[in-house]
């Protein structure tokens, strides 16, 4: 794979149309991961005219030198960030990008970090005691609270396909008391939530803005801004059996977060979302090769330690295409009907096969390559080095997967017996 480097700085990458031909001309047998920053930039833009307040990346669902540079050149400009090593990949693409740094439990060191540092004025919290670790920091370098904005999050309850809210957020007569002491203390006065990844009701939003309304009500402070989180959902593949997904497209979404901001009176203050899945999934597809079949079984060179973690993807039905070796020559079984493999992955470890099924071509055999799109978001990011395999080859593609040529297979949700 010589030809291909990482997409790093200086470093070249490759150039191709499709997917297909991707794999047809490296022939690859380590994963490749095939970027399209048209598409990126589009679903950037896409959120950004239509959210009513400022944009803030989750850096969390993808960090990667070059999406975070391609998000610069976009036009976004603030980016929501949890960890020293997240304040520093965005330092690395630009010099003067907001930071908020929305992690309610943060290590002392590096909420000095943060403010010395990385002049980050924003933050979150759900509990008195990181109110008096952020107070002791500002003290000890001499800053002005009144610089500072900081964010109280709140709990949420919902139906997102991920749950985030069970592990953070203040309830609300706590959150209260903790708007007030922030406001006493002389620091600007913000109220957060986030209601979990992929949201499916868009009624989500409703309940935690009514929740954000009790909460401003009673606390009676000024408040500087609302933090609306991510959440939005993004496009992922179709189970025919199934039909289109019940997802909410984004400007519905759009369109009824709006209203609810608006019948909750927020629309006055300044407003931030933090999307992260939505911006990125499409950006980014991955082709794996199937280095043999045995029977209804694909044994390819990715897997859950890889960029296919279930933890994220098990929910989400991925689109996936089958791109057929040319070599071989002699193949059975009907290149029209899709019949459904199991996947098992790379590494030694026997828990590394999909809990769900590939449907693909029945003809898919040893040496062709699975094509496996919308993976920018919570899949690269959480590969591991387990076994020593990792997957870390670039190349960048033009056209958009759902508009390459081919059958869509995909890979479902429902999981398998033997
Ligand atoms: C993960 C995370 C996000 C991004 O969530 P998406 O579902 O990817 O939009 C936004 N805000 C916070 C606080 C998060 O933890």
């Amino acid at each position: 794979m010589g030809a291909t480097d990482r997409t790093r700085g200086a470093s070249k990458i490759d150039k191709f149309e499709t997917g297909h031909d991707v794999a047809l001309s490296l022939r690859p047998d380590v994963p490749v991961y095939c970027f399209r920053p048209a598409v990126l930039a589009a679903d950037a833009k896409a959120f950004m005219e239509r959210f009513p307040g400022k944009t803030a990346y989750a850096v969390k669902t993808n960090s990667e030198h070059f999406v975070l540079k391609a998000l610069v050149d976009a036009g976004i400009s603030a980016f929501d960030v949890a960890s020293p090593g997240e304040f520093a990949a965005v330092r690395a693409v630009s010099k003067d990008a907001e930071l908020l740094y929305m992690h309610p439990v943060k290590a002392q060191s590096d909420i000095r970090l943060a403010l010395e540092t990385y002049g980050v004025r924003e933050m979150s919290l759900d509990h008195e005691d990181e109110i008096a670790k952020i107070l002791r920091i500002v003290r000890a370098l001499d800053l002005d609270p009144t610089s500072m904005t900081l964010f109280v999050r709140l709990q949420t309850k919902g139906s997102a396909a991920y749950e985030l809210s069970k592990k953070f957020g203040a309830a609300p007569a706590h959150a209260v008391e903790l708007l007030q002491r922030i406001e006493r203390l002389g620091f600007k006065v913000g109220i957060a939530f986030h209601v979990g990844s992929q949201i499916g009701d868009p009624k989500i939003y409703e309940r935690a803005l009514a929740s954000a309304d009790w909460v401003r009500n009673r606390a009676a402070v000024p408040l500087t801004a609302l933090d609306v989180g991510g959440g939005f959902p993004a496009a992922y593949g179709i189970d025919p059996r199934r039909g289109e997904p019940q997802m909410p497209e984004l400007p519905d979404l759009m369109a009824e977060l709006r209203r609810e901001i608006e019948e909750w009176e927020f629309s006055d203050l300044p407003l931030i979302a933090e999307p992260g899945r939505v911006i990125v999934a499409r950006s980014l597809s991955v082709i794996v090769r199937v280095l043999l079949k045995k029977g209804r079984r694909l044994y390819i060179n990715d897997g859950i330690w890889g960029s296919l973690s279930d933890s994220w993807t098990g929910k989400i039905t991925l689109p996936a295409r089958l791109i057929l070796d040319p070599a071989r020559r002699r193949r059975s079984g009907s290149a029209d009907k899709l019949v459904p493999f199991k996947v098992c992955g790379a590494t030694c470890d026997s828990v590394d096969i999909l809990s769900r099924p590939f449907w693909l071509p029945e003809t898919a055999d040893t040496g062709d390559w699975v094509e496996i799109g919308h993976i920018g978001a919570y899949s690269l990011s959480l590969r591991s080095r387990f076994n020593g395999f990792y997957p870390d080859t670039f190349v960048e593609v033009a056209t958009p997967f759902e508009e390459e040529e081919g059958p869509q297979a995909f890979a479902a949700i429902e999981t398998m017996a033997d």
